[in-house]
């Protein structure tokens, strides 16, 4: 048996909802905790408590981020109607990875991890599509109106001396919506200067897309952005690793990336982001094939899993059924976070624990083992189909012989 891994700064660890909240444990007390002096700061983000503390739980955990660096995060509840009443609270909190990316700004990464035996749905794609998502403004920070009737709808913009600036959006004959959106240019730039960091830390091609045709102000302000920021700070950089950035309108990137095999970074405006997301995820096999990481441009970093609660699985396990949710997504979430802290701190057996836990989920899998989301769609065909907590065990089995060699 190797001696454990001792970890110097705490990673700060966020609890979950539901069925991830079930499969947290699990993967913490059997694939991490024997092999190393886990450190953590835990924040318990599991909605009862996000109401008991009127969230000021989400908002303690995202500055633990920013004191510490590195956090790890499980999926969350955003409520709606049905969940205040389901779980009788005080009101309809936001969502805490809009509170989290609030805090520390930034840029989402989202990565599909590829298997030998599950073939992607777009046959040409052989290598990853990353996804970077601006995960600032736009519709996500929106005024909205409902507009009664006849009338007349203005943008206006006033600067500190009183100035105005006023344009007609619309002269109303009847009923109809409006709706406010808005950027900035410091997040912008963060958001160009992350996507182009992270091309070049994984060497790969940047492509971004906007609809500037259309939109002559707003969409066109993000390109120029992004090709001022390149020109100057990236372009010698990107040519000294033979990588390259391109630009194109959002409908021509769409039509391409379809036609490409993959392995580049697709820089995507918050909207275009989180839809491309789940195509991108979904296309490559399953949204728990996914690695997906916050970098907030001070240097923090958050890991999480890209899916959500997997609220019907886990009424089924309430049940005394048996669940195969895939925890794969969690799994890296822990590895993605243990590695930073290990580049971090310099403690170079974590991030040789990552890559090898990583190495064996991928292994485990190729070699048969799986959940049922995969055994769906696995060529040859899977040989064991396992339960939630059979498939984390197997992992468990695996990783020993492979640490311990
Ligand atoms: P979800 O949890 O992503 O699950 C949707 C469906 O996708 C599941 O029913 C399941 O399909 C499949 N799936 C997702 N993850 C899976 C996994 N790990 N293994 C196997 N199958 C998986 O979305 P949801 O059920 O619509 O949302 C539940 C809650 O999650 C909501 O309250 C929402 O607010 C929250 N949410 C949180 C985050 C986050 O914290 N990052 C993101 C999205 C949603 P089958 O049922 O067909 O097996
Ligand atoms: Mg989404």
């Amino acid at each position: 048996m190797r001696e454990k891994i001792q970890m110097t700064t705490p990673l700060v660890e966020m609890n979950g909802d539901e069925m991830t909240r079930v499969l947290w444990p699990e993967v913490k007390e059997t694939l991490i905790k024997p092999y190393m002096d886990l450190k953590t700061e835990y924040y318990d983000l599991g909605l009862q408590n996000r109401d008991h503390t009127d969230d000021q739980v989400t908002t303690d955990a995202a500055n633990a981020i920013r004191k510490h660096g590195v956090g790890v995060k499980c999926a969350t509840i955003t409520p709606n109607e049905e969940r205040v009443k389901e779980y009788g609270l005080k009101k309809q909190w936001k969502s805490p990875n809009g509170t989290i990316r609030e805090v520390l700004g930034g840029t989402v990464f989202r990565k599909p991890i590829l298997l030998q035996n599950v073939k992607p749905a777009v046959s040409t794609w052989i290598k990853p599509i990353i996804v970077g998502r601006h995960a600032y403004g736009d519709v996500y920070k929106n005024s909205e109106i409902r507009v009664p009737g006849a009338g007349k709808a203005e943008i206006v913009f006033t600067s500190p001396d009183g100035k105005e600036i006023r344009k007609t959006v619309k002269e109303f004959n009847g009923p109809g919506i409006l709706q406010g959106i808005h950027n900035t240019d410091d997040s912008i730039e963060n958001f160009a200067r992350a996507c182009f960091e992270y091309s070049l830390d994984q060497k790969v091609d940047c492509w971004f897309a906007t609809k500037d045709t259309i939109s002559k102000t707003y969409d066109q302000t993000f390109k120029n952005i992004f090709e001022r920021i390149f020109t100057k700070e990236y372009k010698n950089r990107f040519s000294g690793l033979d990588i390259r950035f391109f630009y194109t309108l959002i409908d021509d990137a769409v039509a391409r990336v379809m036609k490409t095999e993959g392995g580049f970074l697709w820089a995507c405006k918050n909207y275009d982001g989180d839809v491309m997301s789940d195509m991108v995820a979904s296309a490559f096999g399953s949204l728990a094939m996914m690695s997906s990481v916050l970098v907030s441009p001070d240097g923090f970093f958050e890991y999480e899993a890209a899916h959500g609660t997997v609220q019907r699985h886990y009424y089924k396990h309430r049940n005394g059924e048996k669940t195969s949710t895939n925890s794969v997504a969690l799994i890296y979430a822990w590895s993605g976070a243990l590695r930073k802290r290990g580049e971090i701190d310099g403690i170079y057996e974590l991030i040789r624990f990552a890559d090898t836990l990583e190495s064996t989920v991928i292994e485990t899998i190729e070699a048969g083992s799986m959940t049922g989301d995969l055994a769906r769609m696995a060529e040859p065909e899977a040989s064991e189909t396992l339960d939630s907590f059979e498939f984390i065990a197997r992992i468990g089995q695996n990783f020993d012989a492979n640490w311990s060699k």
